[in-house]
Formats: C-alpha cells, structure tokens, sequence
C-alpha cells in the first residue's frame, strides 16, 4: 500500500514524510483492518513531525482521525485514542483517557496517512449514517477533543464561554455551544479565522489582543502558547475556568496570583479523549447537523498539507484522501 511514513523528524519545509509503497498491515487478534477512506490532519500530527512530540518508533505512519472501512463494508472512526491496558488505576476510575499505558493512533502505532491500517476492534468506532466521510474525519480528534474541553471547562447551557484560537477544534466546538445556547467570544490571530467565526455565529469576535466585553464563566484556549491561557484567565469571572486544549505548551510566563486565580479561578488541562466522549459527540453532530469546513489534500501532498496547517493557512480543517 502507499503510504506517508515518518522515519526522521525535522520541520515540515523540509518535507519529513516520506511517500512511498510500504506493507500491508495485517490485523492481530482482536484488530480489524480498515480501508482508509478518509483521514484527518492534527496539528498533533505536526508536533509528531516535527519532533517537538518525542519518536516513540524507528518509523511510524501518522494520522489519528481515520475514517475506515472493514472487509464486510461497515464503516469506523478511529481517535488518537488507539487502545488502553484496561487494568491501570485510572481505566478502573473510568477515566480511560488518562489510562497509564495508552495507545496512541499516529504516535506508537500507525495511523491513517495511509490506505489501510489496522486498528482495535473495542476502540473502532461505529459511525452515524447521516454525515460523509470527508464530514466525520475532522470530528473524530478536533470535533472530540474540543467537546471534552467544554466538558472539562464544566460548560453549562446558556453560559458566555470564550474560544482563544480559531482553528479546527474551535470551529467545531463553536456550533456545539449554540445548540447549548451559549453566549461564544472568539478571539484569534488572522482575519480568515474571525471571518470564519463571525460566519459560523459568534456573539463577539476578536484580534488575538482583544479582551472579550465582558466577564467569561468559561474559556478554552487552543493555541499551544502560554501567553494565550493568561489571556483566557484574565477573561474569567471569579470561580470560571480556562481548558487548555493543546497537547504541547510552549511555557506558562510568571502571572499575579492575587489578580488572576485568586477568586476559585481554575485552571485545567484537557488530555485525549474517552470512547464516550467520541460516541456523545458524534451523535450529538450527526443530531445539529454539524458539519466541518474542510479542505482536502492527496495523500502525496501529505508534507504541502502540514506545512500549511503550520501557516494557519487552511479554513477549518484538513482532510488526507488515500
Ligand atoms: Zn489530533
Ligand atoms: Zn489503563
């Protein structure tokens, strides 16, 4: 099969993946294999390419928004999530996402930027009828994940809830807190970003250096900065909380306790993603009808892909089609 593997990282001008024929994979017991029909593109994936996510693997094949096809037709999305142990304390707490001993799709196993992959038939999701391929492969890690921050952010309907940084996750966020019918302040770098939220129905939009007009009960920052959560949390009314949604920080600066977190502020940290949270999700998307803007790229294009998802420069989110 063709696909874009991994076998050194470095910036992704310097077009790190590699396209090429590689072996089919073939399924272990309790793996089924997956035509690929559709995969999303992370900014993960970027963080894996680029190294700044240390290589677990010699070489690995990303992607972690698959959506897949088994031999006898039916059709499965698979997350970041690519399996657990099962027997750590924190899957006997129920809270498999932070298991000790995960699986990572795209990271230490292969993933989707291929045109099969075998992935674990408990962790294969089945995947509502009312949405397509290229619809669904985004809301598999930006979709999920940016629901699972507004569940960590303990977002309640009708609450005025910020979005610093307007990427993939954001945008599919933000139509789920209008069916909440809550309030949504957006504030983002990059006029395409506000026009994007502006378009999708925010109550306010700003520059990245804008403060929302009033008191935010909760926020989520998706921008892998520092600077932003400080922003987000000089945004909170006393007892709100900021969810920061990025996998990698580049460093929190020094901030004044008393102003900013004094007051039962909060803030949290959103890590991976549950098999309920993809269930709830996305069927709560396939019920409001969500549908992600999308741009889509050959596999080949794997690298040009990346790169510029790295500018900001895609609307909405980035799709790879075998
Ligand atoms: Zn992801
Ligand atoms: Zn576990």
């Amino acid at each position: 099969m063709k696909a874009a593997v991994l076998t050194r990282t470095a910036g992704v001008a310097s077009r790190p993946l590699e396209i090429r024929e590689v072996r089919d994979p073939v399924p272990a017991p309790g793996q089924i294999l997956l035509r690929v029909r559709a995969c999303g593109m992370c900014r993960t994936d970027l963080h894996i390419v680029e190294g700044e996510l240390k290589p677990l693997r010699d070489r690995v094949i990303p992607g972690h928004q698959i959506v897949g096809e088994a031999p006898d037709g039916a059709r499965f999305g698979v997350t970041w999530m690519g399996g657990v142990d099962g027997t750590c304390e924190y899957c006997h707490r129920g809270e498999e996402n932070l298991c000790d001993v995960p699986v990572f799709t795209g990271y230490s196993v292969d993933g989707g930027y291929a045109e099969f992959t075998v992935a674990g038939s408990d962790f294969a999701i089945p995947l509502p009828a009312g949405l397509t391929d290229l619809e669904i492969a985004p809301l598999l890690c930006a979709g999920v994940i940016g629901f699972r921050s507004l569940r960590v952010a303990g977002v309640q309907r009708g609450e005025r809830v910020g979005l610093f940084g307007f990427g993939a996750s954001a945008h599919l966020a933000l139509p789920v807190l209008r069916a909440w019918g809550c309030r949504v302040y957006v504030c983002t770098r990059g006029s395409a970003h506000r026009k994007l939220a502006e378009w999708l129905g925010a109550d306010w939009v700003g520059a990245e250096r804008d403060r929302p007009p009033t008191p935010l009960d909760r926020a989520i920052t998706f921008a892998p900065s520092g600077n932003v959560v400080i922003a987000a949390l000089a945004s909170l009314r006393k007892g709100g909380v900021v969810a920061i949604n990025a996998i990698h920080l580049d460093h929190i600066p020094e901030f004044d306790y008393d102003s900013l977190l004094w007051g039962e502020r909060q803030i949290r940290s959103v890590a991976n993603v549950t098999r309920a949270d993809a269930r709830d999700f996305l069927e709560l998307a396939s019920e409001i009808g969500l549908r992600p803007k999308v741009t889509v790229f050959r596999l080949e294009q794997a690298n040009e892909a990346l790169l510029a998802m790295k500018n900001d420069a895609i609307d909405g989110a980035a799709v790879l089609v075998p």
